[in-house]
Order: structure tokens, then C-alpha cells, then sequence
């Protein structure tokens, strides 16, 4: 069976179409700037082995037109993949905000579209873009039954002890406010192949999700996750690419105060001027990698402040979890950086922590699950490239097949 995997932004579609029994990716794509001047759509396809690439600058006034063009790329006779739209029985979709009622995946019903639509308030940046992009596919695709999957779900097993904040309950009971965590599509699936790679069941491990966002993750021997790095919002945690992470929430009463910066302004800096951004100029590892090894004083320090946050946390994880048998680094930076990876583990032997760093130089990018520990180290170290697009067809293939 085939299965559409939707990731809709607010002016962008991504899409990749998987065979199921195989999990290959028959074509995959991303329209951008829907909805303004300059929209453009690659469509990537397979034929055998061979990988094509198509740019077409096309106008996309709205997300319906998108995925009609999408839909049309997908049966031509030179770009296409199957033979006609009926075809594709299933359309996965990644919702970013379940709230705490959606704690599985579910297929998309009147009543499952009227949640995204109430629980906008708490992720205004994305419940309404997903929303958006299955009203669209609902359209294009009739025949197909539509699945949201949700990047809060597998967090739903964190403990209240963990997941509340230790402010007045009626901002919990009224005001829905509490840690809900994000990427969980991301976290089980690194998790899940962990498991099957140490061929471990019972595995309790730390997955560390380093991409332009971050969240770390503790899993017990059941592979429920029990404390996350991000919270209420997707700021929460580590230093990411733009987001500053664990901040002191006074300095925004200072900012406010004593400062006269507006909220706007703040929520601004924040989100999308701080992290490696704010620290070392730019947003992108790989440009203040190359400044580290010119010796750039505040590149130095963005790696040893990156580093040094998840350290902590991998402490506070052990703790949390008692002990724990791996730790799992994935996405952008997780997968292709030994530097940070070197880094975040160095001076944990006394964790049982030891990273082999021959290993994990050699085994950077890695297509497949590898270990990067010592022979002597307790503590696994796997770099584990994350498939976020498999999870969700998988998750979606689950409710239909
Ligand atoms: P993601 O959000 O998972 O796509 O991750 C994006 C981050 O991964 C960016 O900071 C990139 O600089 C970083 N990244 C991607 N490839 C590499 C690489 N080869 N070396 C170092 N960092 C990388």
C-alpha cells in the first residue's frame, strides 16, 4: 500500500509518498511560498534505482491547488509513481498539538479537525497550518481515508509530578497550562530502533533530538516516555538553532520593566534571535562548526554552552530514570556532527558514559543505526537517523491496513 505523508506549514506543503511493505519513498517534495509571488514545487522521484528532480515554478494560490498540482505530478507519465490518485488509500498527516486528548493517532473526523482547531491557542504557529493542509488534502484526495498523527502523543505517558508546573491549579484545570513535549514522533521512532538494533526489550534510554529544534527525551524499560525537554511551547530546553532554551523567566519581567521591550519584541528575540543564532551568529551548526575550528572565541562558547545544557540534562535523565542503558543522538546535528556529539559526552565516565571518538568521527552520517561508545562504557551511544515520514506512515498504516 502506498501512504501520503503530509507536513503542512503555513505557506508550505512537504510530501513523500511510501510504499509501506518496503518503506521505500516512491517520491517525495515541498512546495513553498503557496499563497504568495515566487511559489515553486521539487518533486523528487524513483524509478529502480535512479533518484530524479524536478523545479517547477508554478502559481499556488492556496494549499488546494498544491496538492492538486502534487496529486498531478504524482500520476504523470514522466514524474509519476502510480498509475492514478485512487490509488493512494491513506494520507498521513503530522499534527503538531494533540493537547492531552489525543494521546494515539486517530483518523481524521469532524470532531478530531474541531480539536486542532481549539487547541490553535496553544500551538498558534502550527495547529492551523496542519488544519489547513487536511481540509486541502481532504479535497484532493477524497477517496483516501486522512490520519493526523501527533507530535505530542507519546508524551502522553509523562507522570503529572512531571508534567505540571508548580503554579496555581486553576492554570492547569482552567487554562490547560502544563508540559505536554514535542518531536514524539521523532523520539519513539530512534527509540523503537534502538530496541531492535541492541535487541534489547526492556531498553530505558536518553534520545537526544539535535536538529534546528531540540528536545531530549527519558524512555523506561516499558518505551514510555516519562520527562521531556520542551514544555508547554516548543522554547523550552535546550539551545536550538534560533530558540534560546531554559531561560530564567524573570529576565523577561526585566526585559518588560526595566527595559521597556514589548512582549512582541521578546517573543521575537526568544524564538528566532538567540540559540546558536544569538550565541554565534549564525542558526546553521555548520557554520559555527567552521568558526570553532578558526577558534572563534564565541563560536567556542556556543558549542560549550550547547554542550554543557545537555549534559545537565543527561544527569537529571539518569536520575529520573534510575540509571539508564543508551543514549540516542539523532536529526541534523545528532546524526552528522561529531563535534557536538564529542562534546555532550565528554567527562561522563563517571556516569558510565565514554564515547569511542575514533568511532564516532568515522561513523558520522550514518545510514543505519551505529554504535559510537568504548568497549567499557555502561552506557550505549547510538547515532540513530530519524524518519519521521516512516513513523507517521507506519502509525497511519496501523489504523487503516
Ligand atoms: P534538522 O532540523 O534535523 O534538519 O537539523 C538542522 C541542523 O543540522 C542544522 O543546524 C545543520 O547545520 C545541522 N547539520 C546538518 N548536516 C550537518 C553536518 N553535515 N554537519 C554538522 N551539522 C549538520
Amino acid at each position: 500500500m502506498e501512504i501520503l505523508v503530509i507536513n503542512a506549514g503555513s505557506s508550505s506543503l512537504k510530501y513523500q509518498l511510501i510504499h509501506i511493505e518496503t518503506g521505500q519513498v516512491l517520491a517525495k517534495g515541498l512546495a513553498e511560498r503557496i499563497g504568495m509571488p515566487g511559489s515553486n514545487i521539487v518533486h523528487e522521484w524513483t524509478k529502480g534505482e535512479e533518484v530524479f528532480k524536478k523545479k517547477l515554478d508554478v502559481a499556488l494560490q492556496n494549499h488546494t491547488v498544491a496538492f492538486d498540482v502534487i496529486a498531478g505530478l504524482l500520476i504523470d507519465a514522466e514524474t509519476g509513481v502510480i498509475r492514478q490518485q485512487e490509488d493512494i488509500k491513506a494520507v498521513g498527516h503530522r499534527v503538531v498539538h494533540g493537547g492531552e486528548h489525543y494521546t494515539e493517532t486517530q483518523v481524521v473526523t469532524d470532531e478530531v479537525k474541531q480539536a486542532i482547531r481549539e487547541l490553535a491557542s496553544l500551538a498558534p504557529l502550527h495547529n492551523p497550518a496542519n488544519l489547513i493542509g487536511i481540509n486541502a488534502a481532504e479535497k484532493a484526495f477524497p477517496n483516501a481515508v486522512h490520519v493526523a498523527v501527533f507530535d505530542t502523543a507519546f508524551h502522553h505517558t509523562i507522570p503529572e509530578k512531571a508534567f505540571r508546573y508548580a503554579i496555581p491549579e486553576r492554570f492547569y484545570q482552567h487554562d490547560r497550562i502544563r508540559a505536554y513535549g514535542f518531536h514524539g514522533t521523532s523520539h519513539k521512532f530512534v527509540y523503537e530502533q534502538a530496541v531492535k538494533h541492541l535487541e534489547a526489550p526492556d531498553l530505558k534510554a536518553i534520545t537526544i533530538h539535535l536538529g534546528n529544534g531540540a528536545s531530549m527525551t527519558a524512555i523506561n524499560e516499558k518505551g514510555e516516555s516519562i520527562e521531556t525537554s520542551m514544555g508547554f511551547g516548543p522554547l523550552a530546553g535546550l539551545i536550538m538553532g534560533t530558540r534560546s532554551g531554559d531561560i530564567d523567566p524573570s529576565i523577561i519581567f526585566h526585559m518588560v520593566e526595566e527595559m521597556d521591550m514589548s512582549l512582541d519584541d521578546i517573543k521575537e528575540i526568544l524564538n528566532k534571535q538567540s540559540g546558536m543564532l544569538g550565541i554565534a551568529g549564525s542558526n546553521d551548526a555548520r557554520d559555527v562548526i567552521r568558526l570553532y575550528q578558526e577558534g572563534d572565541k564565541n563560536a567556542i562558547l556556543c558549542y560549550e554552552m550547547y554542550a554543557h545544557r545537555i549534559k545537565k540534562y543527561i544527569g537529571a535523565y539518569m536520575a529520573v530514570l534510575n540509571g539508564v542503558d543508551a543514549l540516542i543522538f539523532t536529526a541534523g546535528i545528532g546524526e552528522n556532527n561529531e563535534l557536538a556529539r564529542r562534546l555532550c559526552c565528554e567527562n561522563l565516565s563517571g556516569l558510565g558514559i565514554e564515547l569511542d571518538v575514533q568511532a564516532n568521527a568515522a561513523k558520522n552520517h550514518p545510514s543505519q543505526v551505529v554504535e559510537v561508545n568504548t568497549a567499557a562504557s555502561k552506557v550505549k551511544i547510538l547515532v540513530v537517523p530519524t524518519n519521521e515520514e516512516l513513523e507517521i506512515a507506519q502509525q497511519t498504516y496501523a489504523l487503516v491496513k
